[in-house]
């Protein structure tokens, strides 16, 4: 068993590596048998090529320290994460889709200016996503040793979870498996925005991954549709479902493999950094005109110039 403090300290002591000039952040995250400290980030690639200042579609080209943490990890359902800040709406999401089941957040994440910057994202949409996923949040004050509940959830809660990813044992990862899946889950899903990978464990045994997109752990298509909203439109309670299939890869300690990732339309810009973040070289797409925005095809054609992501039509 680990101790919540010394899980805090290892991120507090991280966090000045964070490349970030005006934004350093780190976290932790514990599980059975391991513990990943990291910072947000650039991904080489995308650093090497645009650099700190230039946006991807309408993304920053940083990694939150929390997807990074649960990039890393070796499996994710069940951990805990400590984090040096409170956590935005969109982390929320793929922290409670990775499977985390407990948030620290240290106490000094809470002066600085967040109030003023971040608060309201935090209490109106992080801590709802927080509570329908059945995440529990605590403040941490590592000097006086002390855990402050900030969300406790009932033992017996049992969030919905009404479009679950689709697992299916194959024999090899190849071209041909890759294909039949992308056939397969088209068929199932006609009209659905979906997502399809194939992945390894750490046993090297392979699997098929089918997910659609989907709103956020506990939340169900029927009932609230219009309940979570940013008034800004910045953030959303839809988990997209590339995104979707990176979470739950890593919820399963599965690998994806690089070359074997299919979006049945183009990917949002936001994901698309994240797939570059979590290793994908090739992306392979259904239909390269439909997205959720102009940012997502810009993303595309900026990522793909650049050599970082190879684009297949299939
Ligand atoms: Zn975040």
């Amino acid at each position: 068993m680990f101790s919540p403090f010394e899980e805090m300290q290892k991120a507090v002591d991280v966090v000045n590596t964070s490349l970030h000039p005006t934004s350093k952040v780190a976290a932790t995250l514990s599980g059975e048998g391991f513990s990943v400290s990291r910072t947000n980030y650039w991904p080489g690639s995308i650093l090497r090529h645009f650099g700190m200042e230039q946006d991807i579609g309408n993304s920053s080209g940083t990694l939150h320290a929390e997807m990074h943490c649960i990039l890393t990890a070796p499996v994710t359902a069940g951990s805990s994460l400590f984090v040096t800040d409170p956590l935005c709406p969109n982390c929320a999401k793929n922290i409670a889709e990775a499977g985390v089941k407990a948030i620290y957040i240290d106490h000094k994440g809470f002066d600085k200016d967040f109030a003023s910057r971040r608060g309201d994202d935090f209490q109106n949409m992080s801590m709802q996503i927080c509570a329908r996923a059945g995440i529990s949040v605590y403040e941490i004050r590592r000097k006086e040793e002390r855990i402050i509940p900030i969300l406790e959830i009932a033992p017996d809660y049992a969030p919905a979870n009404d479009a679950p990813v689709i697992i299916s044992a194959i024999g090899t990862i190849d071209r041909a498996a890759f294909l039949d899946l992308i056939a397969e889950s088209r068929a199932n899903l006609q009209g659905e925005k979906f997502a399809v990978a194939l992945a390894r464990d750490g046993n090297g045994k392979a699997f098929g991954l089918t997910v659609k997109s989907h709103l956020a752990v506990g939340y169900t298509k029927r009932e609230d549709r219009a309940e979570l909203h940013h008034p800004q439109g910045k953030y959303t309670c839809i988990l997209e479902p590339a995104n979707r299939l990176l979470m739950n890869a890593a919820r399963l300690g599965l690998k994806i493999d690089p070359a074997c990732l299919y979006a049945s339309t183009v990917p949002t810009a936001r994901e698309q950094v994240n797939l570059v973040g979590a290793g994908i070289s090739i992306l392979s797409i259904g239909d390269m005109v439909q997205a959720r925005d102009e940012f997502s095809i810009m993303a595309m054609r900026q990522l793909a110039d650049a050599g970082i992501l190879k684009i297949e039509q299939v």
